[in-house]
């Protein structure tokens, strides 16, 4: 928007420009060939040599003090208005001739050679002007060119000024989409796996419900918990621990990357995956390969009273479609399958059976 009004700002400015350079150009061809050039001066000047020649002709008493008068009158206007140095010179010559012209002695020849005069000076008005309109005609097309390259400068410095504004908006603009998408990223993401965080978990939960209800899906919950993480830190140490976390949420996410799957680290040693539009035969399909996955790991766990590798428990419910179980009932749910399968023997995974299936 900005770019377009300096745009349009300039185009009007250059236009006006224009419009009044030929207007200036029309008044000074107004002055050198309109009524009031000098050649119309010396034309009257002539009409009235010849009125005076033929009232000389006709008359032998001829009045002509009028025709003197007119001439004087018509003469000074001439003389005073603007010449050059030369032309100065050829003029103040002729005015000798065209005063001493005015009296009673003088004879019609000596008026002819007058009127020739100011014939040779109507010719050298001509060709001043003539002269002059040509050297400002090609000082106007340079002075217009001038302007016109100007403008195409200015109106290219200005493009590239804002180009480069606008270049600095976006740039500024990227940065701070990256940024707040890094932030975004950052703040649902769990440091350590690179799990979704139990802050996100908190929010696709709560809006589990809506969502299964709006797409008449049925969504799977799911909590899983390693076995005896206790005793692998003891026995390994704390960093193996941290590195045997890390192995198991990235099997996990690998497992559960499809669309509409979503795998948060609730805290601690413990999972939770939430699966849209699912059901419970492939939800079943799903955890007992999700259980052979993390045995086929064979992370080394000795001191596990089931297994000597690293295995998981996992507890589940569907929440069906428009069955409007609460979030906080769903969780205790899934904790208690949990625990089932913790008590079962480990290892396992336990989903919940509704009192009607
Ligand atoms: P169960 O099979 O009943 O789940 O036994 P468990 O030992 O896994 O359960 P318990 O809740 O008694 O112990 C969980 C352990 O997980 C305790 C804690 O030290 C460990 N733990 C929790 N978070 C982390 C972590 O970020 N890194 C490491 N290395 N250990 C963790
Ligand atoms: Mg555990
Ligand atoms: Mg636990």
């Amino acid at each position: 928007m900005l770019s377009f009004i300096i745009l349009a700002s300039l185009l009007t400015s250059s236009f006006m420009f224009n419009s009044q350079i030929d207007k200036l150009k029309k008044r000074i061809d107004y002055i050198y060939f309109g009524n009031y050039i000098p050649v119309l001066k010396l034309h009257t000047l002539e009409d009235n040599f010849e009125n005076l020649i033929t009232c000389m002709r006709t008359y032998k008493k001829c009045d002509r003090d009028p025709f003197f008068k007119e001439i004087k009158k018509e003469w000074n206007y001439y003389d005073n208005a603007f010449k050059g140095n030369e032309e100065r010179i050829v003029v103040d010559k002729i005015s000798i001739e065209v005063n001493n012209s005015l009296n009673y002695k003088a004879k019609i020849a000596q008026y002819k050679d007058v009127i020739k005069k100011i014939n040779f000076l109507k010719q050298h008005e001509k060709n001043v002007a003539y002269k002059k309109r040509k050297a400002f005609l090609k000082e106007y097309t340079s002075m217009k060119e001038y302007l016109f390259y100007n403008m195409v400068i200015l109106v290219f410095i200005s493009f590239l000024f804002i180009a480069l504004i606008i270049y600095s908006i976006v740039k500024k603009d990227n940065q701070l989409k990256i940024l707040t998408k890094k932030y975004k990223i950052e703040s649902i993401t769990d440091a350590m796996t690179s799990l979704y965080n139990r802050k996100y978990f908190d929010q696709i939960f709560d809006n589990m419900p809506f969502i299964s209800n709006a797409n008449k899906w049925n969504t799977a919950f799911v909590m899983l918990d390693i076995d005896f993480f206790k005793q692998y830190n003891d026995t390994y140490g704390h960093d193996m621990g941290d590195i045997t976390l890390k192995a198991v949420a990235n099997s996990l996410k690998t497992y559960f990357n499809k669309d509409y799957e979503y795998v948060f680290r609730l805290g601690g040693e413990e999972f939770g995956v939430i699966l849209f539009d699912i059901d419970k035969e492939t939800l079943e399909e799903c955890l007992k390969d999700v259980n052979k996955t993390i045995e086929s790991l064979n992370i080394e766990h000795k001191n596990s009273k089931i297994s000597n590798i690293v295995t998981i428990s996992i507890g589940a419910v569907i929440y069906e479609a428009n069955s409007y179980v609460s979030c906080n009932r769903l969780y205790k749910i899934a904790d208690e399958s949990l625990y089932l399968s913790k008590q079962n023997g480990r290892n396992q995974y336990t989903i919940y059976e509704n009192e009607g299936n």
